[in-house]
């Protein structure tokens, strides 16, 4: 697909997707929001019950706690930019299949090429061993940076869906990690991106 001129323009063009199957039982095509240039991107998984209800990513328990991560360095949700491997919501929350997040990979890559961000974070295994195409989990896997394409590093980090499952704040825990790695970004940022924001 060529890519058009602007994110708008892509997701008026992504609201009819019938790519794959995953457009039988969704409500709303999860398109993805925040900051048009911004130099951190998140991807998740795919959209829960919530994001389909309200066409927006990461709005339900699992969003919620990612804002607060955020919130932790002082990064305003806002000054980001979140979507998900699939726009649309798999049925029961299953993990989205390898045919499903290659007829949605068009639309994702396309949203990248547009913001061009400095630094992806990948959350969970799912977004991560899509874009590393690793066989290691994302235990092995977080809190480091991998070179991708195009100059674009990209950060793996828990999915805040398992940091739900798992809140010990202990040292060492995913929770601890977590808060870790965010400052990570936030220091990484602050040497790529001239003004420091997001
Ligand atoms: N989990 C995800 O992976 N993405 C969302 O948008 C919400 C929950
Ligand atoms: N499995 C996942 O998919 N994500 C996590 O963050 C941890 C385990």
């Amino acid at each position: 697909m060529a890519v058009p001129i602007s994110l708008e323009l892509l997701a008026e063009r992504a609201k009819g997707c019938r790519r794959c199957p995953l457009a039988e039982g969704r409500k709303t095509v999860v398109f993805g929001e925040g900051n048009p240039r911004a130099s951190l991107m998140f991807v998740g998984e795919g959209p829960g019950e919530v994001e389909d209800d309200t066409g927006r990513p990461f709005v339900g328990p699992a969003g919620q706690l990612l804002t607060q991560i955020l919130a932790s360095v002082g990064i305003p949700r806002e000054e980001v930019y979140i979507a998900n491997i699939v726009k649309c919501r798999p049925p029961g929350n299953r993990v989205p299949t390898r045919a499903e997040t290659e007829a949605c990979w068009e639309w994702l890559s396309a949203q990248i090429a547009l913001i061009n961000p400095r630094i992806i974070v990948t959350l969970g295994n799912t977004p991560t061993s899509w874009f590393l195409n690793s066989s290691e989990g994302i235990t092995q896997l977080r809190g480091r940076f991998h070179r991708w394409r195009g100059g674009i590093e990209v950060f793996p980090m828990y999915h805040p869906s398992y940091l739900l499952r798992n809140p010990s704040k202990a040292k060492g825990s995913p929770k601890h990690q977590t808060w870790q790695d965010i400052q990570t970004v936030k220091e990484r940022l602050a040497l790529l991106s001239p003004t420091g924001r997001a």
